[in-house]
């Protein structure tokens, strides 16, 4: 039997009510601050990956689906949100519009990693990205948009981290220098990626998963405590602005986030009970992305949110969607001569905006009535010989098992309850 591959998932028509109550509310938060809808393609060049993610990154080490296409193309399906953004940005010149570019997706990303609970190949990102502005008050605005998405999904129990690991022109240098420092003294007791991150990426150092590394997170060097005058100052006042809105935060110094290109502010948005393994939402700065990829110098900011994450913590707290389907009326038929009155039967039912599906073909009434209650019908009309003759309609009102005798624009109002 063909399968679907490993780590994909198909999305089964009683799961959509999850995906359309996400996607419309998420949309809805952003349009709200002005953020505007952006498409990518779902593949890009691998060099963008390349250069925008950064080759140190486990993302562009082990986990991109990259192939080369029948014109030798190298292309990488989508493996994160925001590189993509910003070749967008750059490709679309706009950096000719008014600053900053407020732009949201809805997109597929494709990572080849073991797949979990809650973790896909191919798994779906609410993301957005603020573009063209350096100040904390476009950080504030970023969080608050995924506090308020947290909010009205009504998940519970979150804690937001929020952490500045300082500029990559500044004083990142120094505290990447406090910290190989002070991991030097520990270099044979660490995991063998912790030994590589110490050359490669020592801020991953603090990401470390591994048992054996956990000891020395404790009396590791804070980024903040290395922070120059003007990321002080930037992360000082975007905290001001965060208590201006009494959103509660915690300061987290262990927080780097997984990508080479976030400076300055980072954040995470976490279930009190899961801890990072299982962050709904995490984001930060990118300053030096858009010049990294081949445009001007710009600076950015944005977060992501995995779907399937957000649906378990619906599932988990026992909050069920808007069903999004109406119940359809069931037109149950006896005879080619019925069927004559229910196919344009249907088709002015459906134009009068009532969901309407005709029984199965050639079954009996019992069991086209059997198919009208597994549809969770309210109402059942019936075409048999007597209402071919009478020029009526029996109606079934499912709930009430109540009969009526009704023609085509009492039967109307009837269902639209006129
Ligand atoms: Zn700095
Ligand atoms: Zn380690």
């Amino acid at each position: 039997m063909l399968q679907r591959p490993r780590g994909t998932a198909d999305i089964l028509p009683n799961e959509q009510k999850y995906w359309k109550f996400i996607h419309e509310a998420t949309a809805k938060v952003c349009e709200k601050f002005g953020y505007k809808r952006l498409d990518t393609p779902q593949f890009e060049s691998k060099d963008l990956f390349i250069r925008g993610v950064g080759t140190q990154t486990d993302i562009v080490q082990k986990e991109t689906y990259t192939f080369q296409d029948k014109g030798n193309e190298e292309l990488t399906l989508r493996a994160e949100g925001t590189a993509p953004a910003c070749r967008a940005y750059i490709e679309n010149g706009m950096k000719n519009l008014q600053q900053p570019v407020r732009l949201y997706y809805h997109a597929s990303i494709f990572r080849y990693e073991r797949p979990q609970s809650g973790r896909y190949r191919e798994h779906h990102q609410f993301g957005i990205e603020a573009i063209g502005d350096d100040s904390p008050l476009i950080d504030c605005e970023v969080i608050q948009i995924a506090t308020d998405v947290i909010e009205v999904l009504g998940i519970p129990n979150t804690s937001l981290f929020i952490n500045s690991i300082g500029g990559a022109s500044c004083c990142r240098k120094d505290y990447l220098l406090s910290l190989k420092t002070y991991y030097s003294n520990h270099l044979e007791l660490l995991c063998n990626d912790c030994n590589n991150r110490m050359e490669n990426n020592p801020l991953r150092l603090l990401d470390c998963k591994q048992k054996q590394c956990q000891p020395f997170l404790e009396d590791a060097p804070h980024s903040i405590d290395s922070l120059c005058q003007e990321c002080r100052d930037h992360h000082e006042k975007l905290l001001g602005y965060l208590d201006s809105l009494q959103l509660a935060y915690i300061i987290n110094s262990k927080l780097v986030r997984g990508l080479d290109y976030y400076n300055k502010t980072v954040f995470e948005i976490q279930p009190e009970t899961e801890g990072s393994q299982n962050t709904i939402i995490g984001g930060g700065r990118y300053d030096g992305l858009i010049e990294q990829i081949g445009g001007q110098s710009t600076p950015g900011i944005g977060f992501g949110c995995g779907i399937e994450r957000l649906i378990l913590n619906l599932k988990s707290n026992n909050i069920e969607p808007p069903e999004i389907y109406e119940k359809p009326v069931v037109i149950c038929h006896m005879g080619e001569d019925a069927l004559n009155i229910a196919v344009p039967l249907s088709k002015k039912l459906r134009s009068n905006n009532i969901h309407t599906i005709i029984a199965p073909y050639g079954k009996s009434i019992r069991s086209q009535m059997r198919y009208a209650s597994s549809n969770d019908s309210d109402y059942v009309v019936i075409i048999g010989e007597e209402e071919i003759k009478q020029k009526t309609y029996r109606v079934k009102d499912m709930n009430k098992s109540t009969e009526y005798d009704l023609n085509e624009s009492d039967l109307i109002n009837l269902i639209l309850k006129i």
